[in-house]
């Protein structure tokens, strides 16, 4: 058995000053990713920091209309939030299409961005992965690769990023804090996750040590009419076969405004800003939001079992649209999400 040691946060400072004097160290959000991890062999830390009781779990207005969320606020209180429901269904949807009632009770916002991949792979120690180990190979390369990316992969590593809520929060152009071992910084969130390049282990633009300590999203009155739309082998308890988050704004027939995220296409929350761009000033029609997903899935190169993504996307960029756009129904407030199971 390998033992390791374990601390409480009792501040963000002295918990970023906890995990910068151990080289095996870790964060402690719910726990619901990290400690299977360490039960497969995956994560191997010597310290963990318990970040839970850190006094970064409320939900803030700011004084533009946006919301300030604390990284240690839960996925079910996060998406139950009154504001969220109204002012950013989209989010509210994306949680609640996450993972279980119960899990979503313990993850945490910041632990929800830092979760790992899901590639068999990565959390089989008996196979060479990249990412676990870089120079080792990758295995999904030329293995079961039905789930990997179609968009952004390296030879490197094809693995996807499997946030449901990170999909919501870059198309919502929201912004994340963390505390850095050198002081505070802000990284934007479609900044924050890196693609694999040359380096899958590095999985975002944070230094080492870093700390999320909350994620803000700006104003963004037009969100109220958003939505988020999932695939999935199973109708709840799976991770995405893809995703679609969108937001819209219309000029009478036209797209005023735009915002698009997908998610299981790449190694990061995948912004589709060539979609967004292909859409802004043309009328609202099932066929133009078809030419603008095909404008950003022009990039996509499928793996050997994976190619049915990409008509996946398409459709769900097109279903995702048509439901926020047709009939008067579907304006504002309407969008807003059932309480999950
Ligand atoms: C069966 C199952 C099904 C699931 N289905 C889905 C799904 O459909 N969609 C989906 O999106 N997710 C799904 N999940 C994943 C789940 O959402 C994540 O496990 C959860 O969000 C992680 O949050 P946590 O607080 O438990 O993180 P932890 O497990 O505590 O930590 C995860 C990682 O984040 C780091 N970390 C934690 N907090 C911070 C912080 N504040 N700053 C810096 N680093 C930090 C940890 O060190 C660790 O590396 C599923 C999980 C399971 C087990
Ligand atoms: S896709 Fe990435 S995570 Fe999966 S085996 Fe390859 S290197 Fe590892």
């Amino acid at each position: 058995m390998r033992t390791f040691r374990y601390e409480r946060g009792t501040d963000p400072g002295q918990a970023v000053t906890l995990v910068a004097g151990e080289p095996d160290a870790a964060y402690l959000g719910g726990g619901t990713n990290l400690v299977d991890l360490m039960k497969l062999g995956v994560a191997r830390p010597r310290l963990l920091v318990d970040v839970t009781r850190l006094p970064l779990d409320s939900v803030e207005p700011l004084p533009d209309g946006g919301l300030r969320i604390g990284a240690t606020v839960r996925n079910s209180d996060l998406a139950a939030h009154p504001t969220v429901r109204r002012d950013y269904p989209v989010l509210a949807r994306a949680l609640l299409a996450g993972a279980s009632g119960q899990l979503r009770n313990m993850a945490t916002v910041g632990g929800n961005l830092l979760q790992r991949t899901r590639c068999y792979y990565f959390q089989d120690v008996s196979r060479p992965c990249n990412k676990r180990e870089p120079g080792a190979g990758c295995s999904a390369l030329d293995g079961q690769n039905r789930d990997l990316a179609i968009l952004g992969w390296s030879p490197q590593c094809v693995a996807t990023h499997p946030s449901d809520m990170a999909v919501a929060l870059t198309a919502l152009d929201a912004v994340v804090e963390v505390l850095e071992p050198t002081g505070a910084r802000e990284i934007p969130l479609t900044g924050f996750h890196r693609l694999p390049g040359e380096r899958p282990d590095q999985e975002t633009t944070m230094e080492p040590g870093g700390l999320v300590t909350a994620v803000r999203i700006p104003a963004l009155p037009y969100a109220r009419r958003s939505t988020y739309r999932k695939a999935r082998d199973r109708a709840s308890f799976a991770f995405a076969a893809g995703s679609v988050a969108a937001a819209i704004d219309l000029d009478g027939p036209l797209v005023r405004e735009v915002r698009l995220g997908y998610g299981a296409v790449a190694h990061r929350p995948w912004r589709a800003r060539l979609a967004e761009e292909a859409l802004r000033g043309q009328p609202a029609t099932e066929e133009n939001f078809r030419l603008a997903a095909d404008e950003e899935l022009a990039a996509a190169r499928p793996l050997a079992h994976n190619a049915f993504k990409i008509p996946l996307i398409r459709n769900l960029t097109v279903r995702t649209l048509v439901e926020l756009t047709e009939g008067s129904e579907q304006a504002e407030g309407s969008a807003a999400p059932e309480r999950g199971r």
